[in-house]
């Protein structure tokens, strides 16, 4: 819709943004006919501890993560995590989108985090428009089991940790908006500025 029609119903402060979300939502219409697996906030699945996995099961459900998230970043050009809750699987699985390739992660646990902590505004798949800022630890060491079998120990900073505690909380039940900071969840909320980690301030 040009600007003036929008300007003549209802006014929007912001026109450009308004387009903006007018694109995103036909890209989200897509999603939703061409991915029927994406279970969404609201749906109990969400909202459970999942189960641990052996290796051969917990590859069973990666490889159906994979071709989810696969799908999804076809359609929207983004997607970087997807945790098995997400394509409602109560199961302790998830698998980055890295440069090199897709990591699956089994079984993962976060065994030491950082005191100091960041700001980062999510967006989540099962959240679909919604943005959430959150306060995470800066750094944290995860344990978790990869796709040869073999048990991993690794300290992340940066986006890695913000990105593998994010999927990390799916499977413990817990979504970006429940720990969002007061006032921080938004609709349809695209301001390049804080898609940036943003230290936190303590006076
Ligand atoms: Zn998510």
């Amino acid at each position: 819709m040009p600007c003036e029609a929008l300007a003549k119903e209802a006014k929007p402060p912001d026109c450009p943004m308004t387009e903006e979300i007018a694109k995103r939502l036909k890209v989200f219409e897509r999603v939703l006919a061409e991915i029927p697996e994406i279970v969404y906030a609201g749906d109990p699945v969400l909202r459970r501890q999942t189960e641990k996995v052996s290796v051969a099961e917990g590859l069973e459900v990666a490889e159906r993560l994979e071709g989810v998230l696969r799908r999804y970043r076809s359609v929207t050009g983004a997607g970087r995590g997807l945790a098995a809750p997400q394509i409602g699987e109560s199961k302790s699985v998830f698998i980055i989108w890295m440069d090199d390739g897709i990591e699956v992660f089994l079984n993962p646990e976060i065994v030491e985090k950082s005191a100091t902590t960041n700001f980062y505004r999510e967006l989540c798949i099962s959240a679909a428009l919604v943005a959430a800022d959150v306060e995470r630890p800066e750094w944290v060491v995860l344990e978790w089991t990869d796709r040869n079998g073999k048990r991993r120990r690794e300290k992340f900073d940066g986006l890695k940790a913000r990105l593998y505690q994010h999927e990390e909380a799916h499977l413990r039940g817990r979504l970006n908006l429940d720990e969002a900071v007061p006032g921080g969840i938004q609709f349809a909320a695209f301001d390049p500025l804080k898609q940036q980690l943003r230290k936190t301030m303590r006076e």
